[in-house]
């Protein structure tokens, strides 16, 4: 095995620690060293790997006579005055001169009195700065001064600026990285397999002479390429990283494997006693290959003694609900219970019905939990969980993870996870381990019993299958969802009609009125989609109370419904159920359609002043409509004048239907970071690699690591040591 050289800890540590230092000396670097660690470079490998964030050319002089304003630029004279001014406000100027007699100003607006020294006249100085063109002639602010020699000479490379904090010089910082360079030998670490196969068809340089070419860059290297990012030596880094990331990811999955889950084994299709087999054979449509591909990878995960941790996406109406049936179903027959959470009253109310109407005719009591119901059924309700005669629970979050108690819990289904940060996941899983402690507690009836049974219960995990219909590209998946599986849907089922999207000019709303009730007296029904207020709330509900008002004067020959997050969810589910009864043609309402609501013979949707939306939540209204085999229309009505976003996000809109462009094109106009709102723990230990700009790099890394986990164990952990040091307990969020 190699020596780690670089495992040493970075000597400006060493000396805080050493009651052998003299203390005068150990002062200052203490404080400076405690101002490292908190850049996180505590070992001589952090140092090492702390990489220029940009470089500055300092390598050529332009005499003062060249300069030019606006430039930034390097430069060097003989100071001929030196005067601390008053006017506008106390500021050191310094006057410079050079050999050919021209003259530059510095101005310190902040100085010390050191600095006054240093500056004295007669010193010659190199400085650096934005030039200006002051009142006085050419000037600069808060130049870089270097006091020199006459035959000082002039750096032969770039010179890297480091990412700092307060207190910490880039000189110092030089310093230290330079030392930290000189004491590290820093090994290859990859085996030759992994090198040749990874490294060398993209002309990678050793890690060593990366990190050296991006420390002291040679003179003649590819300025431009350093820069932005594009350099050999940056992608062996980034490669490396990406590697590390990659290996921190597969070590948590595979913490997770050793983990136990109830393992719910498939019954067998032809088992007249199977709950998932009847179903299928009660549904009136076949599954698509897509929900029977991603069916058999979710059975699969159930059959282990593992908890799954499986995200299945699948756009708007490719038929997940299905899906998590079946899941639940496999869960039933193997004699344990299911719980499903959607983010809303409404959608979760909606699963009830269709989970019932699937399950309860084959013998599986579905249970709903509804804020509204009366405490009676609700208590009943929970009863039911808590007996384990509800075999499967359905209802929102807040009454899923707050109040319920199951008997014998085995799948958490969780609906439009993309509602919920990872944070919110992460509180579900803890939950559902402390119930089992708190459980064994009761049994027990002592404090200490409850302590050994939460340690036990951190063995014991439900599976997990978590929803979303906002897809996240591949590259994405694998990076930023530290520890989750991934299955898609990626097929529509059969019979669908496209949906047209038309942009039309709110000036046209009158146009758009009359078409609806065109649509509506021919039998469709529409929703109105009311303007999002971002700011209020109330005004918010004021517009669509407004909203519904007009409409339903301008329309008297309609019936017309209004559904908005005030009402009770009560009120909500009496209209909801109106509209899928079509008792209610028009329904005006706020997003709280947003998400799930299934009523096939709805085929018209307008959104108003679709602007202000978001393309995620564009894509999901409008998987409100197109669920039936009436020919679908969605209207984004748009007040102008429209921003460029804003106009990307339409247009896209108009040109695709499909759920995974759009994710892409949104991933393209915000970013990777807002486009996955809350920060997601995968991408927390990237410093350098890019996840748009070098998404390419992250498949080689994940099968080199897969590679390095099975072959080279011993490597794969001093990569990690290497690399992560104290920043993957991110991981651990
Ligand atoms: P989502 O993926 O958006 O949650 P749903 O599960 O609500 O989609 O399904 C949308 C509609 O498609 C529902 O009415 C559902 O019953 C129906 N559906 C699901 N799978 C199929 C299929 N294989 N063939 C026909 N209709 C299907
Ligand atoms: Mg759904």
């Amino acid at each position: 095995m190699k020596t780690i050289a670089e495992s040493r800890p970075a000597k400006a540590k060493k000396a805080t620690a050493s009651a052998a230092a003299p203390a005068a000396k150990r002062a200052e670097p203490a404080k400076t060293a405690d101002k490292l660690a908190k850049l996180g470079l505590t070992r001589d490998i952090d140092l090492v790997l702390h990489l220029p964030m940009r470089y500055e050319d300092e390598t050529t002089l332009t005499p003062i006579g060249e300069l030019l304003p606006g430039e930034t630029a390097q430069t060097d004279g003989v100071v001929f005055d030196n005067e601390i001014a008053y006017r506008p406000r106390r500021q050191l100027v310094v006057k410079l001169r050079d050999d050919a007699g021209d003259e530059l100003v510095l101005r310190f607006l902040n100085f010390y009195g050191s600095q006054v020294k240093q500056m004295a006249v007669g010193q010659r100085l190199r400085v650096r700065g934005d030039v200006r063109g002051g009142f006085f002639g050419l000037e600069m602010v808060h130049p870089t001064v270097r006091v020199v020699d006459d035959d000082t000479p002039l750096p032969q490379a770039l010179t890297p600026v480091y990412p700092s904090t307060a207190g910490v010089s880039q000189a110092y910082l030089r310093k230290a990285i330079d030392n930290a360079l000189a004491r590290t030998e820093l090994p290859e670490l990859l085996p030759r397999p992994i090198a040749e196969r990874y490294c060398e068809p993209l002309a990678l340089p050793p890690l060593a002479s990366a990190v050296r070419t991006l420390h002291h860059p040679s003179a003649d290297a590819d300025e431009a390429a350093l820069s932005d990012g594009s350099h050999p030596a940056w992608t062996r880094i980034k490669f490396d990283e990406l590697l590390a990331q990659q290996l921190s990811l597969k070590r948590a999955h595979e913490e997770r494997r050793r983990r136990t889950a109830p393992a719910m084994p498939r019954r067998a299709s032809g088992d007249s006693a199977s709950l998932a087999a009847r179903l299928i054979e009660a549904l009136p449509f076949a599954l698509t290959h897509a929900q029977q591909r991603v069916v058999a990878e979710i059975s699969a995960d159930l059959a282990a003694p593992h908890p799954m941790q499986r995200l299945l996406q699948g756009d708007v109406g490719s038929g997940k609900t299905i899906v998590a049936a079946l899941a639940a179903a496999q869960a039933i027959d193997a004699g344990y219970q299911a719980a499903m959470m959607a983010p809303t009253e409404i959608l979760a109310e909606q699963h009830a019905r269709k989970l019932r109407g699937w399950l309860e005719p084959l013998g599986a009591t579905v249970a709903w939990l509804a804020g509204s119901l009366k405490t009676k059924e609700k208590r009943a309700a929970l009863a039911a969980a808590a007996s384990g005669e509800a075999r499967l629970v359905i209802g929102t979050h807040a009454m899923i993870q707050e109040t319920v108690e199951f008997a014998r819990l085995g799948l958490v289904i969780v609906d439009e996870q993309h509602r919920f940060g990872v944070a919110q996941r992460l509180a579900l899983r803890a939950k559902a381990r402390k119930d089992k402690a708190a459980d064994t507690a009761d049994e027990g009836g002592q404090q200490g019993t409850a302590r050994a049974a939460a340690g036990d219960a951190r063995e014991f995990q439900p599976h997990q299958l978590m929803m979303s219909a906002t897809p996240i590209p591949r590259t994405l998946a694998m990076t930023y969802y530290a520890d989750l599986d991934v299955s898609t849907i990626d097929e529509l089922p059969p019979g669908r009609t496209p949906i047209v999207t038309k942009l039309i000019s709110d000036a046209r709303r009158d146009e758009v009125v009359a078409r609806v009730r065109e649509a509506a007296l021919t039998g469709r029904q529409v929703y109105w989609v009311c303007p999002l207020i971002e700011e209020s709330e109330t005004l918010q509900l004021q517009t669509a109370v407004e909203t519904y008002e007009t409409l339903a004067a301008a329309l008297p020959e309609l019936r017309v419904g209004l559904v908005h997050g005030r009402l009770a969810p009560a009120e909500k589910a009496l209209v909801m159920d109106a509209f899928s009864r079509n008792e209610i043609q028009l329904l005006v309402a706020t997003t709280v359609i947003e998400v799930g609501v299934d009523v096939p013979n709805a085929s018209l949707m307008v959104i108003e002043h679709a602007e202000r939306f978001g393309l995620a939540q564009l894509h999901q209204l409008r998987g409100r409509v197109g669920r039936g085999s009436t020919a679908s229309v969605c209207v984004l009505l748009y007040g102008g004048p429209l921003s460029l976003t804003a106009r990307a996000r339409l247009k896209t809109m108009r040109e695709t239907t499909d759920g995974f462009e759009i994710a892409r094109r949104d991933l393209e106009i915000r970013g990777p970071g807002e486009f996955l709102g809350a920060r997601q723990s995968g991408a927390a230990m990237l410093r350098f690699a890019d996840l748009q700009q070098d998404a390419w790099l992250i498949e080689p890394a994940r099968e080199a690591a897969a590679r390095l986990i099975a072959e080279y164990p011993d490597v794969a952990m001093q990569h990690l040591a290497r690399w992560l040091g104290t920043r993957e307990q991110y991981l651990k969020a």
